[in-house]
């Protein structure tokens, strides 16, 4: 399960520059072709922020679609699955966005 790694990172990322200080909210964003799982993000936070300021922080999880411009037929598009296909069939593509993992804001109590 990848997502525990990433989650260890991001929590140490935010305490690095944050420090203890009880956090309140932390919202990240999560490219819905980053091959991440949301629902295992919000577990693995309960897991890894515990013992650190960001225990008890809410998580607020943003999923933005992705986006392709497929290099055979010049066309752009939302990409929802991480299925890297064009609708004209071709697989020639350049993901624009969708698999970032951004944190996007931090509150801090
Ligand atoms: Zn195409």
């Amino acid at each position: 399960m990848h997502e525990l790694a990433i989650t260890e990172s991001v929590v140490d990322a935010i305490v690095e520059k944050v420090g203890d200080g009880p956090i309140a909210a932390v919202r990240l964003e999560i490219g819905r072709l980053s091959g991440l799982v949301a629902d295992s993000v919000r577990f693995c936070f309960e897991v890894v922020a515990s013992g650190t300021g960001l225990e008890h922080a809410r998580l607020d999880i943003d999923e933005p679609p992705g986006r392709a411009y497929c290099r055979t037929c010049g066309e752009e598009f939302a990409l929802d699955e991480p299925i890297m296909l064009c609708p004209c069939g071709s697989a020639d593509l350049d993901i624009l966005s969708g698999q970032q993992l951004r944190i996007i804001s931090v509150e801090v109590r």
